[in-house]
């Protein structure tokens, strides 16, 4: 049995593996401020005897040396995420992902905790290779655009997690999600499935941004937890950055026209222009497919959820909380 720390531990992905990590046996620390977090993903949590949920940020650096220094690994999740609140608050989002991942990081040095660090496949930026791999080259926009702003905290966070484990010995994992998808993912900050299946729900129009050919490959979150959890027990993972994801890839419109078969729904597809949806001179990335040979070899694990499955549960939580 272990005692694991997962900052964010209240969000999407967190409240998953907090999940999992206490159906396994293991004693949990959801540590979660709650921004974009809710108690709603862990009520069900809460009461068990291996649980503990504490409000608090990442950046109350004495809490947080607290529970580091009882941890025998970090899941550090906490970060500021959604295209929507990254273009609405670019301060906040650097802010939080750079101070909260050397936070964490800092605490680990006491001890050499691990820490399981989640970034983005959203570093490769507009890459225009068919799949990405880890040691591809990242290619950003210009820092005029605020979308870019995301990457290159995440970017900073990886280089962080790296250093430490050269530097000081930290033994760290980076991990690249590429569009994780599942129950408890809020629509809020702008994430294209649960849009697409509350308004599908509600037979309001499905929103496509441009043109709707832009490709990108979804994974379940049960499959991102599988490997978090083989992952955190990997030695040979320590000091390396990994691509989790699905290499099956869906253009958007693809996407639409799916949810809105599967859920029966009236819905029409409408267009909305980028320029509209986000903001004046918005880059979207074209097409975003994984190259997940370097995990898969070093956990034994491939993702094992369709796509038609996922949106399917996803379909059926959502269905319990939207007035049709
Ligand atoms: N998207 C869309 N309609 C929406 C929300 C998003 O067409 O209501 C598009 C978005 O422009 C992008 C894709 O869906 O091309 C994935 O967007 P998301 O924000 O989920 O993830 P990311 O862009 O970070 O991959």
């Amino acid at each position: 049995m272990a005692n694991y720390l997962i900052t964010g531990g209240a969000g999407f992905i967190g409240s998953h593996l907090a999940e999992r990590l206490l159906a396994d046996g293991h004693h949990v620390t959801a540590l979660d401020n709650l921004s974009s977090g809710s108690m709603d993903n862990i009520t069900h949590l809460m009461g068990l005897p291996h649980f503990t949920f504490l409000r608090h940020d990442v950046m109350e650096v004495e809490v947080l040396a607290e529970q580091v220094a009882t941890a025998d690994a970090v899941y550090h999740l906490a970060a500021t995420v959604g295209v929507f609140n990254i273009i609405k608050s670019p301060v906040e989002t650097i802010g939080n992902n750079i101070d909260g991942t050397e936070a964490v990081l800092r605490a680990a040095s006491l001890r050499k905790t691990k820490v399981l660090l989640t970034s983005t496949s959203e570093v490769y930026g507009k890459s225009d290779k068919a799949s990405f791999g880890e040691d591809d080259d990242l290619v950003l926009g210009p820092t005029s655009k605020g979308r870019w702003s995301y990457a290159a905290s995440k970017i900073i966070d990886e280089f962080l997690a790296l250093a430490y484990w050269r530097e000081f010995q930290v033994p760290t994992v980076v991990v690249r999600l590429f569009n994780t998808i599942g129950p408890r993912q809020t629509g809020e900050y702008g994430m294209v499935v649960p849009r697409f299946i509350r308004q599908a729900l509600r037979d309001e129009d499905v929103t496509v941004f441009g043109g709707g050919e832009q490709t990108r490959s979804f994974t379940d979150v049960s499959d991102v937890v599988e490997w978090l959890v083989r992952l955190v027990d990997c030695d040979a993972a320590v000091g390396q950055v990994l691509n989790l994801g699905n290499p099956k890839e869906i253009t958007i419109s693809g996407l639409a026209d799916r949810i809105i078969e599967m859920a029966g729904s009236a819905s029409r597809v409408s267009h909305i222009p980028y320029t509209e949806a986000y903001e004046d001179g918005f880059e979207d990335i074209a097409r975003r497919l994984p190259d997940i040979a370097k995990v898969v070899a070093l956990t034994g694990y491939s993702p094992m959820v369709p796509l038609d499955e996922s949106l399917r549960r996803i379909h059926a939580w959502c269905a319990q909380r939207v007035e049709a």
